[in-house]
């Protein structure tokens, strides 16, 4: 990737750009709980044919919003799960972080890139196809789970991006809380888009393992 990455929200309300300086690191996500938020959002254009989730990992520092930060919003999809950020003027989503303001890793779904500027073939290869094992079509080259190189990669990069200052500015926290109250779902918007309890141990493990 050699140049910024517009970004943009399908109304064009919320609007940014990825700062292409630093390295991007695109995977695709099966898991339960992306299909789930993208049912929640009511965007599943958000989803590949197998049900997958084109992310970009990124550091907060690369991330710039700048016009619509008052339409920001925020859930999980636990109690303990991933900050899900989406637009709230059209539903779009933004990128997903960890619960604290110094993690310098953000996962920013392909759909808020401004695809009238940019192709996918921009972004880079997808690196890894995790959680396969979800998936709604076979994956080839797919991980059932997440591979333990993408673990370690993840934690690697984490560590050394946490010591060179990369998780500021942080666009989606403010004083080190987030700039949004992160609302949990209820047990019956859950249910609405198939979490079941028996899913919930998933979703909540699925930051540690790439995804959001
Ligand atoms: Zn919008
Ligand atoms: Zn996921």
């Amino acid at each position: 990737m050699s140049s910024d990455l517009p970004l943009r929200c399908a109304c064009g309300r919320v609007t940014g750009r990825a700062l292409a300086s630093a390295r991007v690191f695109r995977i695709v996500c099966h898991c339960r709980g992306c299909q789930a938020y993208a049912r929640w959002l009511g965007r599943l254009e958000l989803l590949d044919d197998a049900g997958g989730t084109d992310i970009v990992q990124l550091t907060p520092s690369q991330l710039r919003l700048e016009t619509g930060v008052d339409q920001l919003d925020c859930v999980r999809l636990t109690d303990a799960g991933a900050l899900r950020w989406h637009a709230r003027c059209c539903r779009t989503p933004i990128a997903n972080s960890l619960a604290q303001a110094w993690a310098p890793w953000l996962g920013m779904p392909r759909l808020f890139v401004d695809a009238r500027q940019v192709g996918a073939d921009a972004l880079g290869p997808v690196r890894f196809r995790i959680h396969a094992r979800h998936a709604r079509a076979a994956v080839p080259g797919g991980h059932p789970t997440g591979p333990l190189s993408l673990i370690l990669g993840t934690l690697g990069r984490s560590l050394r991006d946490a010591a060179l200052g990369r998780a500021r500015p942080h666009p989606l926290f403010l004083d080190g809380r987030p700039r949004v109250p992160a609302r949990a779902l209820t047990e019956a918007e859950r249910a609405a888009i198939g979490l079941g309890a028996s899913t919930q141990l998933v979703v909540r493990r699925a930051p540690a393992r790439g995804c959001g």
